[in-house]
């Protein structure tokens, strides 16, 4: 049988915010309670979106949480190679291709990119996939099937930006596939790109993995915490009662007697207690 590698990977945008501790206490609990590993990849793919000193915040904040990550993190800065090396072979055999349409000419196509440059044979731009593997739905641990809309399922989606970055869907699954991971478990704002996510296994020709997606944290004006939206940094010096809040949020019902003891005694509470089907279905709650 396969090992349970599961992993959180945060992108250094910002410090850990409530929503944040939540993915990376669900991917936790569903790692240790499978006897699996939980991988910490930080995605510092987009530097004009990371704040200074993020990446170390975070970790700092995992360690003050005292959830202790399995092997060495894994920077997306130090891998752009492997991005790169893959990106080229599909340049090479025609899977890719260069595009140099506007925001504007897409947005003019009612948002939807018609494959517009797939023949004309550019040498710069946007490099985008051609979509050969389409996949209309997944099927999520706690949601069951879910559908992708319409408008995305057909899409020759970017893996380069004009600007040089690489993409997020490209980076997260190819990191996905060279650790090992055997299950994603990550808030439910990710669901929209897990059909891109889906369909790349498949042009990958690698096994595909499953699906976890935890419900959003919304604040009171019902938008998602996020570090777009300024959400506050987790407590780092008094840890136990945000812990114990989120552990609320992921659908645990926490005795009394457990209020009492420490973080360590908590977290292994958690790991044998959790269960995929405590977790709320909304997919979007206030905490
Ligand atoms: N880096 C992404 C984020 O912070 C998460 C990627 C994932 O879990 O697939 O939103």
């Amino acid at each position: 049988m396969t090992r349970y590698v599961g992993r959180f990977a945060p992108s250094p945008s910002g410090p850990l915010h409530f929503g944040s501790l939540v993915a990376a206490l669900g991917s936790y609990f569903q790692a240790k309670a499978n006897h699996g590993v939980w991988l910490v990849r930080i995605e510092d793919l987009d530097p004009p979106r990371e704040m200074q000193g993020a990446s170390e915040a975070i970790l700092q904040a995992l360690e003050a949480y005292h959830l202790h990550w399995d092997g060495e993190i894994v920077y997306q800065s130090q891998r752009h190679h492997l991005y790169q090396a893959q990106i080229d072979a599909w340049l090479k055999n025609g899977d890719a291709y260069y595009c140099q349409c506007t925001r504007k000419q897409i947005k003019e196509h009612g948002g939807y990119y018609p494959g517009t440059c797939r023949n004309k044979n550019l040498q710069e731009g946007a490099i985008r996939l051609k979509m050969t593997k389409p996949v209309s739905h997944f099927i999520d641990q706690r949601h069951g099937q879910m559908s992708i809309p319409e408008a995305l399922i057909n899409e020759d989606f970017i893996i380069k930006r004009r600007d040089g970055l690489f993409a997020y869907n490209l980076a997260v699954v190819l990191d996905d596939i060279d650790q090992g991971v055997t299950e994603v478990v990550r808030g439910a704002d990710l669901i929209e790109p897990t059909g891109r996510q889906i369909s790349l296994y498949q042009i990958l020709e690698q096994p595909e993995v499953s699906y976890l997606h935890l419900p959003l944290a919304m604040d009171t004006n019902g938008n998602k915490l996020s570090k777009q939206n300024h959400a506050m940094a987790i407590d780092v010096n008094e840890p136990k009662p945000t812990l114990l809040r989120a552990m609320t949020f992921l659908g645990f019902h926490i005795p009394k007697e457990l209020n009492a003891t420490n973080i360590d005694e908590i977290l292994r509470w958690g790991c044998e207690n959790w269960q995929v089907k405590q977790l709320p279905v909304e997919i979007e709650i206030t905490p």
